[in-house]
């Protein structure tokens, strides 16, 4: 059996792996298996190409999703969101690093829930290759300045449009200055400080409703977080 040893540490990706009973952490009596837990396992591969697991350690267990019910709804619509995406043997090292920086927002902080899966969802569908242009008008070529007040999503053309433009798409989504500020943000700034602004109530609802139906159309799966 020991010639099938293999570290894994490279591959930031998703695989399917045997598990015979939990392993049990001494220091936390928690399972390393344990539901949204993040944790570092040595596996075997077996010559049929099985992994199983050798040995486990629980590096992070985003404790307050475990007590409390709305953060765990987030966290478990964030967590399906991430298991449709990514595929068996494919590094993801990208939706890895997302995916753990959102559970610990979630966990760890008060922030308002709706932004922070609004947030998740945009930079996710970037990352998967489906980012928006919102730098001038999908039409025309207009580009958007500062001194606008109101801007257009169009959510048939993957981006922005001009106001003359946004008349004829019934696909439009209208977007405050707060909103298209926010929306540029979470799509360019440094993954550390994805989730380190706040917007207004109203600029939340916005983004919210932008980023529900963009996700919908693209991945074409409605991901609704239960409400409690
Ligand atoms: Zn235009």
């Amino acid at each position: 059996m020991t010639k099938f040893w293999q570290c894994l540490h490279l591959i930031c990706g998703k695989i399917s792996v045997f598990y015979k009973g939990a392993k049990k952490t001494k220091s936390s009596g928690l399972n390393s298996s344990e539901y949204l837990a993040f944790s570092e396992f040595v596996l075997y591969k077996s010559a049929n190409d099985n992994y199983s697991i050798n040995s486990a350690e629980i590096i992070e267990v985003f404790y307050n999703l475990r007590i409390d019910i709305d953060k765990l709804s987030y966290a478990t619509e964030v967590s399906k969101m991430v298991f449709d995406v990514t595929e068996e043997n494919i590094p993801a090292s990208d939706i890895l690093q997302l995916f753990l920086n959102t559970l610990y927002v979630i966990s760890e902080t008060e922030k308002n829930l709706d932004l922070i899966f609004s947030i998740f969802q945009i930079r996710l569908l970037a990352i998967l290759g489906f980012l928006p242009q919102i730098a001038k008008c999908t039409n025309c070529g207009e580009p958007m300045t500062e001194d606008m007040e109101k801007f257009y999503f169009s959510i048939k053309d993957d981006g922005v449009k001009c106001e003359p433009c946004s008349r004829i798409d019934k696909s439009i989504i209208e977007l405050s200055k707060t909103t298209f500020s926010a929306l540029i943000y979470a799509l360019s700034c440094d993954s550390k400080k994805l989730y380190s602004f706040e917007i207004p109530n109203e600029a939340i609802d916005e983004l919210k409703l932008l980023t529900k139906i963009y996700t919908t159309q693209k991945l074409d799966k409605e991901y609704v977080v239960k409400k409690y």
